[in-house]
């Protein structure tokens, strides 16, 4: 490695991703730096998964007393107070935390932390404020962020950044969107009391997931109370103090007290300067990349978010382990995007790995399909009427299993030790003859018998 530079290594961005890569080549002995503009943890732990799971927690405790009664307790409901600000600073301490327990992680094995906005000026050189560093290599991980249309008002609608520093909760609100962050707000603020309307300019949200899980899911959040609006979108938004009109394309105006958007994420490369060093970008503003993180100057790579793979914490981890293996270990290793379990924090939750129905009829498969609906055991006392499904998509010609989906509580639980059995190659054979784990919902998955379809 090059004395020359002042590292061997740049990252940009210290998200999940970033600061993966950063520690594990630090650990293989590299001379790594770290810049970061906003902070420590990225989109993950400042405003993603960590807060959003934080509040799915908040939002399901009403649920909870409310099954209270059915095993004895006498909780009086109509006393119950919820104070979001409270909610908001917990969780903000929560993060000011894992922020600390980052700086610490990256500290320990050496890696320097720059704070501050990063420009490219040469292949080698990045520019923070009045300084320039040099290094070999230069990582580009700088995450994405929320687009919200182009539409008169667009000012006034919130994206999921402000979402988790809301000051105060409105008694109404409109969610404008139907993937994951769409749907899990929209649980969240049902949750939470507030009426909440869903709008998805398609027929039924989820795209690409399961065709069941999707139906499932929307029967679900209709019995919570979300109001569902499919085949529209918002065509301006008036805003006067808290008090907001949407004009929606099927010419219904809707008063509400907060509108939010969660209609996709876009690479985050504003500023960098990465097209004027010859870095390119896909139509759709993604850093292009090949198998091995390269991008079209040979010195700088990128992962994460900003190469527009799929936009999970887990995959940007396992880029930034690749990629370390890449520049500074034995320079092999591969990523598999083949099979990656997910979950989906709307209430009840979906958990899902491997093929949907759709996909696996789509590639050719002949299959069987076992499904089970049932009342998790934890709702017959309370008297919730919440459901649970389960899927699984069968090759077969093989019996391997190609997909399993569920929607119920623990979804994302459940699904992980599924991953590893899909991952694995598991036959149905070899899930039949696992034994269930007694009384549980994810024995069901070891315990369907007939083929629905
Ligand atoms: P998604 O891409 O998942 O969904 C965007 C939604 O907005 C889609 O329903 C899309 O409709 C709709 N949309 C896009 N453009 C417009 C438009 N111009 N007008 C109206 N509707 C529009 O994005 P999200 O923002 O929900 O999430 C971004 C990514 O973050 C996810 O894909 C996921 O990878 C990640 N994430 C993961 C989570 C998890 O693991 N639990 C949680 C949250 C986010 P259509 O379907 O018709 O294209």
């Amino acid at each position: 490695m090059s004395d020359q530079q002042d590292f061997d290594l740049i990252v940009i961005g210290a998200g999940s991703g970033g600061v993966r890569l950063a520690r594990m080549s630090a650990q293989r002995g590299a001379r790594v730096a770290v810049v970061e503009s906003r902070y420590l943890g990225g989109t993950c732990v400042n405003v993603g998964c960590v807060p959003k799971k934080l509040f799915v927690y908040g939002s399901h405790v009403h649920d909870e007393l409310e099954d209270a009664a059915g095993y004895g307790w006498q909780v009086p409901l109509d006393d119950v107070r919820f104070d979001w600000p409270r909610l908001v600073a917990n969780k903000n301490a929560e993060i000011e935390r894992l922020n600390g327990i980052y700086r610490r992680l990256l500290e320990s094995t050496g890696v320097t932390i720059i704070e501050g906005t990063a420009t490219l000026s040469d292949a080698h050189t990045v520019v923070v404020g009045d300084t320039s560093y040099t290094a070999k290599h230069i990582t580009v991980a700088t995450g994405s962020w929320p687009v919200v249309p182009d539409v008169p008002g667009k000012e006034c609608i919130l994206t999921s950044n402000e979402m988790f520093y809301l000051p105060q909760l409105p008694k109404q609100a409109v969610v404008w969107g139907g993937g994951y962050i769409a749907v899990e707000f929209a649980g969240i603020l049902a949750g939470l009391g507030v009426e909440t309307t869903l709008l998805y300019r398609g027929d039924l949200f989820l795209r690409g997931f399961d065709g069941d899980v999707r139906r499932f899911t929307e029967n679900e959040m209709r019995k919570k109370g979300v109001i569902l609006k499919y085949g529209v979108t918002i065509e301006s938004v008036d805003a006067e103090n808290a008090h907001y009109r949407v004009q929606l394309s099927n010419g219904e105006v809707m008063e509400t007290g907060l509108v939010m958007a969660a209609t996709g994420r876009r690479a985050l490369v504003d500023g960098l300067g990465l097209t004027d060093l010859g870095v390119q970008l896909s139509a759709s503003g993604y850093v292009v990349v090949d198998d091995h993180f390269q991008t079209a100057v040979p010195s700088i790579t990128a992962l994460g978010d900003v190469i527009g793979t799929p936009q999970l914490t887990p995959v940007a981890l396992a880029q930034g382990m690749v990629l370390s293996r890449r520049l500074f270990g034995d320079g092999q290793g591969e990523m598999d995007y083949s099979a990656i379990p997910t979950a989906v924090f709307c209430q009840p939750s979906i958990g899902t790995v491997g093929l949907t129905e759709e996909e696996a009829r789509e590639a050719g498969h002949r299959l069987r399909i076992y499904r089970s609906e049932f009342r998790p055991m934890k709702y017959t006392l309370s008297g919730r009427d919440e459901r649970s499904l389960m899927k699984l998509v069968v090759d077969d010609e093989n019996d391997r299993v190609l997909g399993a989906h569920m929607v119920g509580p623990d979804a994302g639980e459940i699904t992980q030790g599924l991953a590893i059995a899909i991952k694995a190659g598991a036959t149905k054979a070899q899930f039949d003859s696992t034994l269930g784990i007694h009384p549980t919902s994810a024995e069901e998955f070891v315990t369907m018998r007939e083929p629905v379809a």
